[in-house]
């Protein structure tokens, strides 16, 4: 076993060679270039250091008030240099459906609320759509500060900020989740198919069941016949989440 061990860390650290590799531009290697390698060696290694510096431990906070003032001031990551505020998320804590966004933008940094701006309009006209008010549910996002010009978050900054979200999941404990997006589905899942694999079905995800749909950003970005197909697609997710959400409310009650 431990041998088996030992040649799948080999394994992982020689897939992050050729990763840092290609990041830096080598495109082959010389078998007499060891400076090279070291170079990369050292790479890995710093990235590692990263890893594990932007790590948190969380297993003490047992409130989501108390997790909220550990990510306010939280710094693990670049983005807190470029944040107006964190947004950790709003809605009722003890709601059986928790929503999870991708990071928020500029309207949510202004105003450290999820899903405000269009795509929180959009977002509260589909929920009304299935007969659920914004206040019912939890809402936050994968990320908690504002990337940049809203860019995609990258890898660090999700490896950072996900604690976070897991201890809120925890805390919460929906029956539910809805991941609006590619970023919030992939990442919550742990899977790397598109988000058009990924919607129109349930996960289980220790005992909670998990559905994803389209950002309502996306929605937005597209008009014509192109935005009918995804609203059509966002509909169908959203009346399966509907009636589960129904049935755990009435098994409940
Ligand atoms: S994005 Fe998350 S990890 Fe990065 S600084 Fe903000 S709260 Fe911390």
């Amino acid at each position: 076993m431990e041998r088996q061990r030992h040649i799948r860390e080999i394994l992982k650290d020689l897939r992050n060679i050729i990763s840092h590799s290609r990041d830096i531009g080598v495109r082959y290697y010389c078998k007499n270039d060891l400076s090279k390698v070291a170079e990369i060696i050292s790479l890995v290694k710093a990235k590692r250091a990263e890893k594990k510096a932007c790590s948190v431990n969380l297993s003490n906070i047992k409130e989501l008030s108390s997790l909220y003032e550990l990510v306010r001031s939280c710094t693990l990551c670049k983005l807190a240099n470029g944040r107006k505020n964190v947004v950790f998320g709003e809605g009722d804590p003890n709601s059986i459906l928790m929503l999870i966004g991708e990071a928020p933008g500029r309207e949510e940094d202004i105003t450290g609320r999820p899903f405000v701006g269009k795509s929180g309009e959009l977002l509260t006209k589909m929920l009304r759509a299935i007969n659920i008010e914004r206040n019912e549910v939890f809402i936050t996002s994968v990320i908690k500060c504002r990337p940049p010009s809203n860019r995609t978050p990258k890898g660090q900054e999700i490896d950072s900020c996900l604690p976070y979200l897991l201890k809120q999941i925890e805390l919460i404990d929906p029956r539910l989740i809805l991941c609006l997006g590619s970023i919030s589905s992939k990442t919550l899942l742990g899977k790397e198919e598109p988000l058009s694999r990924l919607r129109g079905k349930f996960f289980d995800l220790n005992g909670r069941k998990v559905i994803c749909t389209y950002h309502p950003a996306y929605l937005l970005r597209f008009g014509g016949a192109k935005q009918i197909g995804l609203k059509k697609e966002a509909w169908h997710d959203l009346q399966m989440l509907q009636r589960e959400y129904e049935r755990i409310k009435r098994n409940r009650d």
